[in-house]
Order: C-alpha cells, then sequence, then structure tokens
C-alpha cells in the first residue's frame, strides 16, 4: 500500500472472494454459483442490437427491471431497489443507515462482508455469536437498539429462521432498519417479503446470483417501505446512478419472468441436495440442515483444510473458510447430479487414503 492510503483504509482487511480460477479448469463448488444455465429468455434477448446499444449509458431509473420484481412478488416498484449484485445493496445499506454513532448489530458468524462494510464504513459492529448449535439466538437481536443486519437462510451455515421469528426481530426493533438478507431464500427458507406492508423498518435483500443463474450478470436488489428505497436512491445517486449495465436489466426481466424456469432449477438443486447430504452423512460427515443451495459440512477423520487440500488436488473446488468455531467445515456448493457424482467418489478416495 502506498503512504498517501488513508489509515482507516490501511487497518481493515477487505473481503476475500471465493477462488475463481480462471487458467485451470475445475468442479467450482465454492461460490455457491448456479450449475443450471440462465432462462432460455436471457440468451434470447442478448443480440447484436442489445449490444451495439451499449454506446449508450443505460437506464438510471432501471424502472423496466424495478416493475417485473414488483409483479413477481406483489409490490409497487416504490418498494424495489436495484443494485449491482446484492453486495452492493448490503454496502448502501449500510452509508444510508449507520456510521460511527449508528453502529449495527450482526451474527459472528455470517457473510463475511458485514464486518467488511462495517470496517470500510466506519461503523461499530456489535457481535452477537451464534449458539453452538450455529443457530440464531434470536432474543438477542430482538429490541437490539440499533440497526439489525443477518441472513436468512444463513451463511455459511446454510441454517433457516421461520418466518415467525425474523418477524419478532423485526416487530421488536420498530426504530432502526432491520435488513433480512435473503440470498439462499429460494432453496427452502421462508420469505419475510410478506411483512414488507407491516413493517417501515424492514428491509429484504435479495439477488440474481444464485436461485436466478446470473452471477456474472451482478444484479441484486432490496423491497421495503418506499422510504427506505429512497434513502437508498439518495446514496445511490449520489454514488453512482449508472449502476446497472444494459445487458444485464435486459437478462434480469428475462430471468424473472421465466418464473416456471426458476422453479424447475431450484426444486432439482434441493433434490440433488437432499441426495449428497444422504450419501456424505453415510459416510460419516455432520452437517448443518441446509435450505441453501450448499452443504455445510465436516468430514470424518480429517479437518476441513485437509479435505479442501485434497479435494482440490483432485480438480474439486470447495470453500474452506477456519477459524476456530468453523475448521472442521467446509461449504460445498450444490452443482448439477454430474458434478456431485464425482465430488462422492472424490471424497470416498480421499477418506480411504485418510484410514490406510
Ligand atoms: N449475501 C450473501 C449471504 C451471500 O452469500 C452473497 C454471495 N457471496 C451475497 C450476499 C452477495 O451476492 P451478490 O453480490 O452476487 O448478489
Amino acid at each position: 500500500m502506498s503512504q498517501f492510503l488513508r489509515p482507516a483504509l490501511a487497518a481493515l482487511d477487505p473481503y476475500v472472494p471465493g477462488e475463481q480460477p480462471q487458467d485451470k479448469s475445475y468442479i467450482k463448488l465454492n461460490t455457491n454459483e448456479n450449475p443450471y444455465p440462465p432462462a432460455p429468455g436471457v440468451m434470447e434477448v442478448i443480440t447484436r442490437e442489445a449490444v451495439s446499444q451499449l454506446k449508450l449509458y443505460s437506464d438510471p431509473t432501471i424502472a423496466p427491471l424495478k416493475r417485473a420484481i414488483a409483479e413477481q412478488y406483489g409490490l409497487m416498484p416504490e418498494n424495489v431497489f436495484v443494485t449491482n449484485g446484492s453486495d452492493e445493496a448490503l454496502g448502501f445499506s449500510f452509508q444510508a443507515w449507520a456510521d460511527a454513532e449508528h453502529p449495527v448489530t450482526i451474527p459472528d458468524i455470517s457473510y463475511g462482508f458485514y464486518k467488511v462494510f462495517a470496517q470500510l464504513f466506519q461503523v461499530s459492529p456489535k457481535v452477537i455469536p451464534l449458539r453452538e448449535d450455529f443457530t440464531l439466538p434470536v432474543e438477542k437481536f430482538c429490541g437490539a437498539g440499533s440497526m439489525v443486519v443477518f441472513a436468512n437462510p444463513n451463511a455459511p451455515t446454510g441454517i433457516a429462521l421461520p418466518l415467525s421469528e425474523v418477524e419478532k426481530i423485526v416487530a421488536s426493533n420498530p426504530g432502526h432498519v432491520v435488513l433480512v438478507d435473503e440470498a439462499y431464500v429460494d432453496f427452502g427458507g421462508e420469505s419475510a417479503v410478506s411483512l414488507i406492508g407491516r413493517y417501515p423498518n424492514l428491509l429484504v435483500v435479495r439477488t440474481f446470483s444464485k436461485s436466478r443463474s446470473l452471477a456474472g450478470a451482478r444484479i441484486g436488489y432490496a423491497m421495503g417501505d418506499p422510504a427506505l428505497i429512497d434513502d437508498l436512491e439518495r446514496v445511490r445517486n449520489s454514488f453512482h446512478p449508472y449502476n446497472i449495465n444494459r445487458l444485464s436489466m435486459l437478462a434480469g426481466v428475462e430471468a424473472m419472468k421465466d418464473t416456471a424456469y426458476f422453479e424447475d432449477c431450484c426444486k432439482k438443486i434441493m433434490a440433488t441436495r437432499q441426495r449428497t447430504a444422504e450419501a456424505l452423512k453415510a459416510l460419516g460427515f455432520t452437517m448443518t440442515e441446509s435450505s441453501t443451495n450448499f452443504l455445510f459440512a465436516a468430514p470424518p477423520a480429517l479437518s476441513g483444510r485437509e479435505y479442501y487440500e485434497q479435494l482440490k488436488d483432485r480438480g474439486v473446488l470447495v470453500r474452506y473458510f477456519g477459524g476456530s468455531r468453523l475448521s472442521p467445515y467446509v461449504r460445498i456448493t450444490i452443482g448439477s447430479d454430474e458434478e456431485m457424482d464425482v465430488l462422492l467418489a472424490k471424497t470416498r478416495e480421499i477418506l480411504k487414503e485418510a484410514k490406510a
């Protein structure tokens, strides 16, 4: 780093994304991408004509995509905010509602970006430990006295909180924004979107990266009371009003419209998850109950790191986080059935060698 960097930035630990190898080809089960391609309509809408229009700026109102999202969830476009990946929605939320005098309450084990944004925007986080079994101690988030941010289902644990528990947190914090990050909710969680009309402090954040197969298009969104959306628009329009590029907007509209394709992909992933979880348990793995497109699993006879490294040597990438409570575990994204068969075959090899 240079001598010019602000001290606050010099002290920050930036987010470390999962490996994205661009050279060797791996079976990639490390960043929770969808193994299936985007909806067929997406392929048709990215035409030569659409590409030629890239000479023009994109639509700063993002109106067509806001409309498509609002329609899908029975909301008004005024309830919808659209961002360059949901990371940007999270970042704008921290900027809108938290600072040195306005802290944020977060779980200790959750999406790593919450702590990074807290550091970046000089917000002091109030960090609440998950219980021993990795469930969220709901009572500690009730009446938190600050903005609250948590993922439901949580990552990397995969554990979902029932909607009634989410509602307790939202209802008990009327003076603060409660942000529920639903990046993985389409794989078996209960969404808090239905609560939006009743709670002006609730913001639900979603992404096209997982269940809509568009991680590379970078589209996220947030839904909530129009006043909250207004706050977020103030931040966006003070930073990057053209945050959604033309091709991503076209792709997003098509992906949001095709409910049948979306449901079919989610169903296939949940069935593959079930089958993979059963096979890994039969091999002696312990794991949490996943409501997501990944498994949080600990192998028998070797550490999380050893298992991760040995899988990588055999061409399969999973995510290892480390740290005292997470070190026995890896996070395994649910890929196609064929990819999971390779994972299982390599795992059997590794366990056989570990025992020999
Ligand atoms: N929230 C959670 C819980 C995540 O795991 C991720 C993906 N890393 C994101 C948000 C951000 O996803 P994206 O920026 O691709 O929408």
